[in-house]
């Protein structure tokens, strides 16, 4: 049935006057119960003795995804123990969502009691395996990043196409493939984006296709 808006405010009205009518008369439905009042006394009496007191709190970014959501680790003795949303940060304004509320577990893991113990499975050195080794070796990360330059300098002299084979310019290096991670921010994808393009890399990829 189409109401026009004036019928509408006449039915609104006529609803009104029939509550106000059926109170009077003590036959209006019973009152909605009243909330219970909320207990404002803190949990916490005393905010001095939160089991982060002592922690120093160091301020990073979340490694899962590219959003980039400002974490606030807290930490004691050289290992985690809480970690929260940054308030102050302007992407997220201290949310998580519910991987990055997670991110505790990346440091630890469960042993068979169910206690958190430290994850000694996470990459913490700069790891090179030589082209035919089957091993991986410990390296620095200045003889890594010296690597690096070198062969990406080496790989660009040898296989830079200025033109293909019709004498079209194409300014390319097909040699490249560069992989790219959902652990750094969209604006580092940005820029990494940009060196590939500088030399000439066409095959890029990342997982989540930033
Ligand atoms: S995983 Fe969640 S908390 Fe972490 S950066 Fe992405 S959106 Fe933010």
């Amino acid at each position: 049935m189409k109401i026009s808006r004036r019928n509408f405010l006449k039915l609104s009205g006529l609803a009104a006057l029939s509550g106000t009518l059926a109170s009077k008369l003590g036959c209006a439905p019973d009152e909605p119960p009243t909330p219970t009042p909320v207990d404002p006394t803190p949990i916490v009496d005393d905010p001095e003795e939160l089991w982060i007191q002592y922690a120093q709190t160091v301020h990073s970014i979340c490694p899962i995804c590219g959003v980039g959501c400002g974490v606030l680790s807290y930490v004691e003795d050289d290992s985690i123990v809480a970690v929260d949303g940054d308030p102050d940060h302007p992407i997220n304004e201290g949310t998580l969502c519910s991987k990055g509320i997670t991110l505790y577990n990346m440091y630890y893991v469960y042993d068979e009691k169910g206690d958190p113990v430290v994850n000694n499975q996470r990459v913490t050195k700069v790891l090179y395996r030589a082209p035919r080794a089957s091993e991986w070796e410990e390296v620095d990360w200045d003889w890594a990043l010296e690597e690096m330059a070198q062969r990406i300098k080496q790989t660009r002299d040898d296989f830079f196409e200025e033109t293909n084979e019709e004498g079209v310019t194409v300014n390319r290096c097909p040699a490249f493939v560069w992989l790219g991670s959902a652990m750094i921010t969209n604006e580092e994808n940005y820029l990494f984006h940009k060196f590939c393009r500088a030399h000439g890399i066409l095959n890029i990829d990342h997982c989540a296709r930033l």
